[in-house]
């Protein structure tokens, strides 16, 4: 992690809480299980693949809340430059403009300045993976039946952050000495979501220029 990174980590001030998997649980060896198979090589794309016995489910769930810690965390380097009036539109680039859109507020996509659209969109993933009900912690208790499909969604919207901070602040990310670091979280989501057919391809599109660049 580069120094910049490490600052803003360290400042914790726009972060929300990491979501954090209870030590002893089935869930908390998988995540570990996840990460040394990370820190021990560069194989992202062996690296996603389901371990032989594991569940997929559980397999997903661990991804997604860590995929959420991480992405919250490169947005949160660059936030202070992603203002309403650098970004009044949540895009990626002049081609892909993003509605918001919920059970809440926003019944309706909605076109939302950058910042706003992505306070919205990591509060409503909060909501979901500290939600029991469908990211169970206990033992025992099983996954609801649309667990997939708001897993899907929750990825689907992560993308998107990727897609803006990409094509909006990639030089931000360059003058901090952060690109590597974002490339490595990206490839891994990438190999993750393709591995397991979870964002479609037509959402992919923005970025498929730099992804046929950087993954292989
Ligand atoms: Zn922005």
């Amino acid at each position: 992690m580069s120094t910049a990174l490490k600052q803003v980590f360290n400042k914790d001030k726009t972060f929300r809480p990491k979501r954090k998997f209870e030590p002893g649980t089935q869930r908390f060896e998988l995540h570990k299980k996840a990460q040394a198979s990370l820190s021990s090589g560069v194989d992202l794309k062996g690296a996603v693949q389901l371990p032989n016995g594991e569940d997929l489910n559980d397999w997903i769930a661990v991804h997604v809340v860590d995929f959420f810690n991480r992405i919250n965390l490169i947005y949160g380097t660059i936030c202070e430059f992603c203002t309403d009036r650098s970004c009044p539109i949540m895009s990626g680039g002049q081609k892909y403009e993003y509605r918001w859109q919920d059970d809440n507020k926003y019944k309706r996509p909605t076109a939302l300045p950058a910042p706003q659209y992505m306070s919205l969109l990591m509060d409503w993933i909060e909501v979901q993976i500290n939600n029991e009900e469908i990211f169970p912690t206990s033992i025992g208790i099983p996954f609801p039946k649309n667990f997939l499909q708001i897993c899907k969604k929750i990825l689907c919207r992560l993308f998107r952050v990727f897609v803006h901070v990409y094509i909006h602040h990639f030089d931000r990310l360059g003058t901090m000495g952060a690109e590597a670091h974002v490339n490595t979280c990206y490839k891994h989501f990438y190999y993750f979501v393709t591995e397991f057919n979870l964002v479609d391809r037509k959402e992919l599109e923005p970025l498929k220029e730099m992804t046929s660049r950087i993954c292989h």
